[in-house]
């Protein structure tokens, strides 16, 4: 009896001694990392509703937006929202503007097709829009309201600056997190990558190459920041894409030197560009953007601002953003630093045009949509992803 207590004392010291051995080993090996392929991609949320947009109605007149909130009750309620709110107009033009909207809306017919989980905004007729130029002064007017309407909600109080993207905090964050996941040299130079990652958002910017239209031009210096923190996969424009594998590849030669604070650093701005297509407003509906920011109050750009804003401000706190990179450990191995950031600007790409439709017909419950907070999520996860593929590049 005795040696036989004798003998479960011995083996549950042998327990705890190995118990205190063995966690602290748990705690920075890797045990959970799991390379996937993109076809194998689990969304977290599947079939979350996308809007897609006409190039016939988006190509017929800049104004597109206005005469489509036209389809549905929410996007005509809003439009005389805009209108009523504005201070900038007498009453007598806000009555005469809403009178008419109301009439551009029944001559103007847009219709929304509804296939599964995509919704298609399209003309109703074959006739197209063909604007007077009376009707086109009063659609800038109702433009001037809504562009008010915004700057008055989301960028009187805020930090208004440009290109702060995903805001340098998500930057930051995303790296910082994928470093330390790989534990091993890595965790030790997070903060290095974590600290760098903000960084290219303060470098000198790179404007369009000749022979884009303005709106691009505005585009690219007013919203996006720059030519490298952009990458539109249906057009092949912007240079975030060749940006990241400039900096992988500068990281991964350091790295393979032994010189690890140079490697993180680079590695931090390899990061940079990779997340910034990680936000669907990097990678398309440009001219959209551009639009409603329309620049005749300052460089500030509304909806993106907005955006950039809601996944800053749920990013700690509120749907807690930042546990969709902390909980994922899967990744994408990655051969080619600058087609991974093509293949991850195409995923993001699909919502773009939904995110920017969304803000605009609810300029003041969108936050609360469960559609944004999915496609957000979704975009994250894919993020997370590459960006775990990109570490383990630079560190061979
Ligand atoms: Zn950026």
């Amino acid at each position: 009896m005795k040696l036989v207590i004798g003998s479960v004392v011995s083996l549950l010291l042998v327990l705890v001694m190995l118990g205190s051995v063995v966690s602290p080993v748990f705690a920075v090996s890797t045990p959970k990392m799991k390379p996937i392929m993109t076809i194998q991609r689990t969304e977290l949320h599947k079939n979350v509703n996308i809007v897609k947009i006409d190039p016939i109605l988006e190509n017929a007149t800049p104004y597109w937006m206005f005469i489509a909130a036209g389809s549905t009750e929410k996007g005509s309620v809003t439009i005389l929202k805009y209108i009523d709110s504005s201070k900038n107009l007498t009453k007598r033009e806000r009555v005469e503007l809403k009178k008419f909207v109301r009439e551009l809306w029944r001559k103007y017919r847009v219709k929304t097709i509804r296939n599964g989980n995509v919704t298609l905004i399209t003309l109703n007729s074959k006739a197209g829009i063909n604007l007077t130029n009376e009707e086109k002064v009063m659609l800038e007017k109702v433009a001037q309201a809504m562009n008010e309407y915004f700057r008055e909600k989301y960028v009187k109080n805020k930090n208004g600056n440009v290109g702060i993207l995903w805001n340098g905090n998500e930057h930051k964050s995303i790296i910082r997190i994928s470093c330390i996941k790989w534990g091993g040299i890595s965790k030790d130079y997070a903060s290095v990558a974590g600290a760098a990652a903000p960084k290219p958002d303060t470098w000198t910017q790179v404007p369009p190459p000749h022979g884009y239209p303005d709106w691009m031009w505005n585009f690219i210096m007013q919203v996006v920041h720059s030519w490298t923190h952009y990458y539109n996969p249906d057009w092949g424009t912007g240079s975030a894409p060749s940006e990241t594998k400039y900096y992988a590849d500068i990281a991964k030669d350091k790295h393979s030197n032994g010189d690890y604070t140079s490697a993180y650093t680079n590695l931090g701005y390899a990061s940079h560009f990779m997340t910034d297509v990680g936000n669907p407003l990097h990678t398309g509906a440009e001219f959209r953007q551009v639009f409603l920011s329309k620049l005749r109050f300052g460089d500030i750009k509304y909806i993106h601002t907005a955006y950039e804003n809601y996944v800053t401000d749920n990013w700690n706190s509120g749907y807690v953003f930042k546990s969709i990179v902390e909980n994922n450990w899967y990744y994408y191995p990655i051969s080619n630093p600058e087609q991974a950031t093509k293949n991850l600007a195409s995923y993001t790409h699909q919502y773009a045009d939904t995110i920017v439709w969304t803000i605009f017909t609810n300029p003041d419950t969108w936050q609360n949509d469960q559609n944004i907070k999915n496609i957000t999520e979704n975009c994250l996860l894919e993020t997370a992803k590459y960006v775990l593929g990109l570490v383990k590049y630079v560190r061979g």
